[in-house]
């Protein structure tokens, strides 16, 4: 994508004060996911550095989902949903990880035939105790995770510490 797509795009993410609650600025891609050009830019961007190089998207409940959604048929290839605990009929892995007031449990389905490449993505790298718990995930299935990529890495957070070599688009 070009620069100016993606400076469009990136224009297109709205800062929301004290959202969800007190003190947090909440990033909301809603009016980047409406726009045709911006959201093709940002999936293009977010898949570049593994062109080629993974079988399937996965994406975290549930802004991941509308991203890996969106590049996975872009790439020409499927998709798995990592869900929060309870929704899925059939969890073969199930991995248990702290937010900041609680604990929250994410599951997978086994659908994956041995050796398939995972591509991981979410919309926002915050703490990085989301995709640290969506890679222990793969692992416990034993299935390979060739990457992971944010839309936007909050830097003052510290997620890199958790999740290493995260490809990011935007960075705040
Ligand atoms: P973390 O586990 O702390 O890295 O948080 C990542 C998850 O929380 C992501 O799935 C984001 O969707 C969401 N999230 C955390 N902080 C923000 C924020 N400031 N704005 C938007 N989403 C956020």
């Amino acid at each position: 994508p070009s620069a100016d797509a993606l400076a469009h795009a990136e224009s297109l993410i709205r800062t929301v004060p004290d959202y969800p609650e007190p003190g947090v600025l909440f990033r909301d891609i809603t009016p980047l996911l409406a726009d045709a050009g911006a959201l093709r830019a940002v999936i293009d961007a977010l898949i570049e550095p593994f062109d080629g190089g993974f079988d399937v998207v996965a994406g975290v409940e549930a802004r991941g989902f509308l991203l890996a959604g969106a590049a996975a048929t872009v790439a020409g290839v499927g998709m798995v949903p990592v869900r929060k605990a309870g929704k899925l009929p059939r969890p073969a892995a199930s991995v248990s990880y702290a937010l900041e007031y609680a604990r929250a449990t994410i599951e997978v389905h086994d659908d994956l035939a041995p050796g398939t490449r995972v591509l991981l993505v979410d919309d926002v790298l915050a703490t990085g105790g989301t995709l640290a718990a969506a890679h222990e995930l793969f692992a416990e299935l034993g299935v390979v995770v060739v990457g992971t990529a944010v839309l936007m890495e909050l830097e003052a957070l510290g997620g890199r510490a958790l999740v290493h070599d995260v490809h990011t688009v935007f960075t705040a």
